[in-house]
């Protein structure tokens, strides 16, 4: 058959648009989004579908240490490594159908298409399901492709712990999902994850798909201000070292740094724990996160001497003392070219409007793309929002998306 004919091979829409349905039940909000933290019985549901569907699609299933599922379709030369495709099945509260959703069931849809084409390939393809991709329930996010990487110790991971104090180990165990499969980085041709942009630049171009470049660097901290908690009333203000003082002007401070910076750098004060957080007393005690982002290395780390010397400043001022944690940081990440590549055909033979673009957001590929080739397919956000129930992305930008997913792993896989 000639190569023409292969490029004009679709997905089906319609079996695609009913999964998104079905899966987007299991965990759905009155409003249309999605809550299924990761290892809640939602999520169990939401992995049992998916299951369900892979070994539907004659997939052979596998579950690592890490809940991590893989459905394998065998390719025709045995020992070469996979084409890997996948995202999460985890959600944030009250968040969206899409998010990681899309990725699972693209590539599941780029699979039961290779099925029904009857190709074969010499690569195997392999569907992966990463667990708690958000780090909404167990911190860091990412934790399972940050295992598989050898970035994050399995002990650490499993030692994570929800706000009850419930351990990542123990829920995986109690939703069935402690596989016995090592979770260690393993040969692969490559990694392809699609996923929605989660910003507004494909929307605002007009845009169906991003092939994307890379991952920005990011990097986390955590803030503790200590003061001296009293009274509201009788304590006059010469004499007091109010926590929440301090903090505000770290948070004002944060933005200053990126507008000082400038380029892509973004800063946010996403959480403020403030004690004892009532009317009539001087906050004793302020906890608080800061998040940056920057596609230079060299920027963040800028940033971070900046934030270094505004906390030391804002603290020294209002006489408070301070823990300032720098406790996750992950490097700029550039993808692999020859897989861009290979993203940017397929985009072009589906006739797809797509460009080269950037992500703002952490994904698993991020961690992909320390063991092996990695890429990534974006498609629109409405209005770039995301992490809430207005999520949405129009099925006609999904499906050139899953085309061009179906067309990348079919070409980087090699027909047989
Ligand atoms: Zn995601």
């Amino acid at each position: 058959m000639a190569e023409t004919d292969v490029l004009a091979w679709r997905i089906d829409r319609g079996r695609l648009e009913r999964s998104i349905e079905e899966l987007g039940r299991i965990g759905a909000t009155p409003r249309g989004g999605l809550t299924r933290l990761a290892l809640t019985d939602e999520d169990r549901r939401g992995r049992d579908q998916m299951v369900a569907w892979m070994r539907e699609a004659g997939l052979r299933i596998t579950v690592d240490r890490m809940g991590n599922i893989f459905g394998e379709r065998a390719g025709s030369v045995p020992g070469l490594p996979p084409v890997m495709m996948g995202s999460h099945v985890d959600s944030v509260p009250t968040g969206g159908r899409y998010d990681g959703q899309l990725g699972v069931l693209c590539g599941l849809e780029a699979i039961r298409a290779l099925n029904e084409h009857a190709v074969r390939t010499r690569h195997p393809v392999t569907l992966v399901i990463f667990t708690n991709e958000e780090g909404a329930r167990f911190q860091p996010a990412m934790i399972a492709s940050g295992v598989m990487a050898g970035k994050i110790a399995l002990e650490d991971a499993y030692n994570a712990r929800d706000r009850d104090g419930i351990r990542l180990v123990d829920e995986l165990e109690r939703i069935g999902y402690l596989g016995p499969e090592p979770c260690v980085a393993r040969p692969m041709r490559a990694y392809l994850e699609l996923h929605i942009e989660q910003g507004p630049f494909l929307e605002e171009e007009g845009l169906s798909v991003g092939v994307v470049e890379g991952i920005v660097a990011i990097a986390w901290s955590r803030l503790t201000i200590t003061g001296v908690q009293d009274h509201a009333g009788p304590t006059p203000m010469r004499i007091r070292h109010d926590a929440l003082v301090a903090a505000a002007e770290v948070v004002a401070g944060a933005r200053r740094i990126a507008t000082e910076i400038g380029g892509d750098l973004v800063t946010t004060v996403g959480t403020l724990a403030v004690t004892p957080n009532i009317v009539n007393a001087i906050p004793g005690r302020v906890a608080m996160s800061i998040d940056m982002r920057d596609p230079r290395d060299a920027a963040l780390d800028r940033a971070r001497d900046m934030l270094d010397e505004l906390v030391r400043a804002a603290c020294a001022r209002e006489g408070v003392t301070y823990e300032l944690e720098h406790y996750w940081r992950v490097p700029c990440t550039a993808f692999t070219p020859d897989v861009i590549a290979a993203v940017e055909r397929a985009a072009r033979a589906t006739g797809a409007r797509f460009h080269r673009i950037r992500s703002g957001a952490g994904h698993d590929a991020q961690y992909m793309a320390a063991i092996g080739p990695t890429g990534m397919i974006f498609v629109p956000s409405h209005e770039g929002r995301s992490h809430c129930e207005e999520e949405f992305t129009a099925i006609e930008d999904i499906e050139d998306g899953a085309n061009t997913l179906f067309l990348a792993a079919l070409d980087l896989a090699e027909r047989a």
